[in-house]
């Protein structure tokens, strides 16, 4: 395909990775962009994630063959409105990255229908608790879905021509009706994430009175709030553009919990067997399992002597894995696998551990 300007408006951790994901498989292509504070712009240019940057919004805008809108929610939707009153180029393909797609895809109906655009919703499903184009990451979205979300000012072509510009991602491409995406996400993400603070908020006010609550705090409750931690400026966001969805399952969630409480009130013990036991099954049917689902996932669970020099042979005999992420579960071992747990990026990586950790060593290793 020819070469492309591309306008990446937001600099952040979706912009800036989205920008090198492009030029991983694109590196003829231009890739301009905006952000409006000069912190991430200057790091965005200082780590060749863009070609050129400008902190006016509407500077590049007329360059560009695809503009892409990595910014929050509501200012994705301002932009939109913006965008709509400048000259652009005949045809430009025009995608955001928002986490809530119904509003936005709506906004883009309102400003853009009648303009020589195309348009088409997009969510790159990964993300990480850090943010700007610091931690921009060229790997982000490897195995993850991107999802697509077609409007009236979809084409034909918009989808495939935008599939071989974001090719270097590594992304499992989906396209959904932008109202289903909005429910399904709900469900798998918007509810868990305000789950996750209640249960926090629940547990910090119960330790003022019972102070051992933070110390028996371990495996099961750690994996139950992690989520916790993310940027509440987004999730306040999603939430404001996913309200009726995700109000659904809140709504659907307070029968379930009494549900529950009905079966402990009647000490129906063998109701209660098998509520737990459909949770186990369901899980271990879940996509979650297979692929590694949204967040890209692949565990193993080594049970290890507490040696000090473990660690270190078990990531020597790991040299040149897709390694993301390594945690020690120290606290309590009764209700986790083992004590090392090491996350890797696809399910090669994590099948070739297992070979070589039984291989080498005498050490249990669990794919939960
Ligand atoms: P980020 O904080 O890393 O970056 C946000 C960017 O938007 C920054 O460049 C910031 O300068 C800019 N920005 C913020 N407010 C602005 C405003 N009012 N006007 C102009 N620019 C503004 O955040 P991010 O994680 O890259 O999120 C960007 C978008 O991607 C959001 O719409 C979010 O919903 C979506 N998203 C996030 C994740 C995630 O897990 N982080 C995953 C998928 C999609």
């Amino acid at each position: 395909m020819s070469k492309k300007t591309i306008y990446i408006a937001g600099l952040g951790l979706i912009g800036g990775s989205l920008a090198l994901g492009i030029k991983r498989d694109h590196p003829d292509y231009e890739i301009l962009g905006y952000n409006r504070s000069d912190y991430s712009r200057n790091i965005a240019l200082e780590r060749g994630i863009v070609d050129r940057a400008t902190g006016d919004f509407k500077e590049f805008a007329p360059l560009a063959d695809v503009i892409i809108l990595a910014v929050p929610i509501k200012q994705t939707m301002a932009y939109l409105k913006e965008l709509a009153d400048l000259d652009l180029k005949d045809n430009v393909i025009i995608t955001d990255a928002g986490s809530t797609k119904r509003e936005i895809v709506e906004a883009a109906e309102r400003y853009l229908t009648g303009k020589n655009v195309q348009f088409v919703g997009s969510h790159p499903m990964a993300g990480s608790h850090k943010s700007g184009a610091i931690a921009a990451d060229v790997t982000l979205f490897e195995n993850a879905y991107y999802i697509f979300t077609p409007t009236s000012l979809t084409k034909e072509t918009t989808i495939p021509e935008l599939k071989d510009i974001l090719s270097g991602l590594k992304s499992r491409y989906v396209e959904i009706d932008a109202a289903e995406h909005d429910r399904v996400t709900s469900q798998i993400s918007h509810f868990p994430h305000l789950l996750a603070s209640g249960l926090m908020e629940q547990a910090a006010d119960y330790a003022q009175a019972h102070e051992m609550t933070n110390h028996f705090a371990a495996g099961g409750f750690r994996d139950m709030t992690r989520i916790a931690e993310s940027e509440p400026g987004m999730w306040a966001s999603i939430l404001m553009t996913n309200g009726p969805a995700v109000l659904d399952r809140i709504e659907d969630f307070k029968k379930r919990l009494d549900h529950v409480a009905d079966l402990i009130k009647a000490e129906d013990e063998s109701a209660i067997w098998e509520f737990f036991d459909n949770g186990r099954k369901k899980r271990k049917e879940m996509e979650i399992h297979k692929k590694g689902g949204v967040e890209s996932a692949f565990d193993i669970f080594v049970d290890v002597p507490d040696r000090e020099d473990v660690i270190l042979s078990i990531m020597e005999l790991l040299r040149g894995t897709s390694l993301v992420n390594i945690r020690i579960n120290e606290e309590n071992r009764e209700d986790i696998h083992g004590i090392l747990q090491i996350t890797f990026k696809n399910e090669k990586d994590r099948k070739h551990a297992r070979t070589v950790i039984e291989a080498n060593t005498d050490y249990h290793v669990v794919i939960a």
